[in-house]
């Protein structure tokens, strides 16, 4: 057996992903860099491609497969090396329709679902506020419900895709519980304006707010009360796919430095002859490696359906903070060139900064590690 978790469909499936996107996608990423937009073609031929419906029903244009496709793509995507994609489409398709997916209508599904997986609608995630981030029961956005609609007010920030998403699933107060809502960006009182950020250039970053907006009542996901619960748990894919993103990324640098190394010369030779450089470089790869099979081992576990909230929190605080010291050293390697903007590791490295800040900072991630493992805290799905 050559690997417990990968088949060769798998394998084959990794170069296609990997000429596709080689080919057609990433020639544009220094454009969307500059535009701070990714154009609607990209998601369309994302779309037709199947690889935003990778873990979602058939039925509605996704290919259901195992969570080792969802894997390989997105470790794909981030060694692609663009940073502010990788959130666009990972937040997309593993967070925001992931909600509906598990507890939408069929409504929904075909109204949102559907066109998301399809890429002719953008989809955006609305949890955080300006006065709760890592405290998400402290939203204060509500939502009253008023015959057949609710109305909402309040503001959301740092949302991914928030500036040009068709729809936000967003968490809400209703009475004393949180509940989603699909919100249409276009509906009166909803208001974005596009945050300016040190990297991830290329997706669009919005502070959102909604003034009396009315949203009709068939657009609450799941029951009203459960939102908290829906959001707590959809955390574990949140995280995990968070350790595959930094995993790709990771791989990415590692093969911009190496080759590097080969062709600058120093003192007459190439400075993959130097030993500081060829150790720091073994020591990277070691690093990686190991946080690669955490990765694996936990993907494997959510395939069994464990609820694995130790480990999705492990894999998140390992590979992204690693993440922060492979930029650093790759960067290293490549002297002066690498902080120029035309080299793609100075983007790699301030993309790299936000991993350990959006899905749950790292600080969170170890209080859960340490609740879990020291006061014997346990954690239930909120799916039965
Ligand atoms: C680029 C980017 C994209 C994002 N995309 C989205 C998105 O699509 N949707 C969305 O809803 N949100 C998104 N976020 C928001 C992100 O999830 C929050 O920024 C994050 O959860 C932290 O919240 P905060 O910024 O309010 O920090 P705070 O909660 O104010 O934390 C400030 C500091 O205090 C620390 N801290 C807080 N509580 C504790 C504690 N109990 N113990 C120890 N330390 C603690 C934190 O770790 C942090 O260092 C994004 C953020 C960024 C930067």
């Amino acid at each position: 057996m050559k690997s417990p978790y990968f088949q060769t469909e798998h394998e084959l499936f990794r170069q296609s992903v990997r000429d596709f996107l080689q080919k057609e996608i990433a020639p544009h990423y220094n454009e969307w860099e500059a535009n701070e937009q990714i154009p609607r073609w990209a998601w369309q031929k994302m779309g037709e491609m199947g690889y935003l419906g990778l873990c979602h029903e058939e039925k509605y244009g996704g290919s259901d497969s195992d969570f080792f496709y969802s894997l390989v793509f997105l470790e794909e995507l981030a060694r692609s090396g663009n940073g502010g994609f990788s959130c666009a489409i990972s937040v997309h398709e593993y967070m925001a329709l992931n909600h509906i997916a598990r507890a939408g209508s069929a409504l929904q599904k075909e109204k949102y679902l559907a066109p998301g997986i399809a890429g002719e609608k953008i989809a955006a995630l609305g949890v955080s506020e300006p006065d709760a981030g890592s405290n998400v029961q402290g939203i204060r956005t509500s939502a009253v419900l008023e015959g057949d609609h609710y109305l909402v007010n309040g503001s959301k920030t740092f949302i991914s895709n928030g500036f040009y998403a068709d729809f936000i699933t967003a968490l809400v107060k209703t009475g004393d519980g949180l509940s989603l809502l699909i919100i249409e960006g276009d509906t009166p009182g909803v208001k974005r304006s596009k945050l300016k950020k040190m990297g991830w250039h290329s997706s669009d970053t919005a502070e959102i707010h909604f003034d009396n907006v009315k949203v009709p009542k068939e657009n609450l996901i799941g029951s009203e009360g459960m939102g908290f619960y829906y959001i707590m748990d959809s955390f574990q894919l949140e995280r995990l796919v968070g350790g595959v993103l930094a995993v790709g990324a990771m791989d990415g640098m590692i093969g911009m430095a190496l080759k590097y190394m080969q062709e600058r010369e120093v003192f007459g030779r190439p400075i993959a002859k130097y030993q500081a450089l060829r150790h720091r470089m073994a020591d990277l790869m070691t690093e990686v490696e190991a946080s690669r099979h955490l990765t694996y081992h936990t993907a494997w576990q959510f395939v069994q359906g464990e609820f694995a909230v130790k480990e999705a929190s492990m894999v998140k605080l390992h590979a992204s903070e690693l993440q922060k010291k492979v930029a650093d050293e790759c960067l290293q390697v490549f002297g002066g060139y690498g902080y120029m903007e035309e080299y793609p590791i100075a983007r790699a490295y301030r993309d790299t900064r936000a991993g350990t800040i959006a899905g749950g900072t790292s600080e969170i991630l170890r209080e859960i590690i340490a609740k879990m493992a020291i006061d014997d805290v346990k954690y239930a799905t909120a799916y039965k």
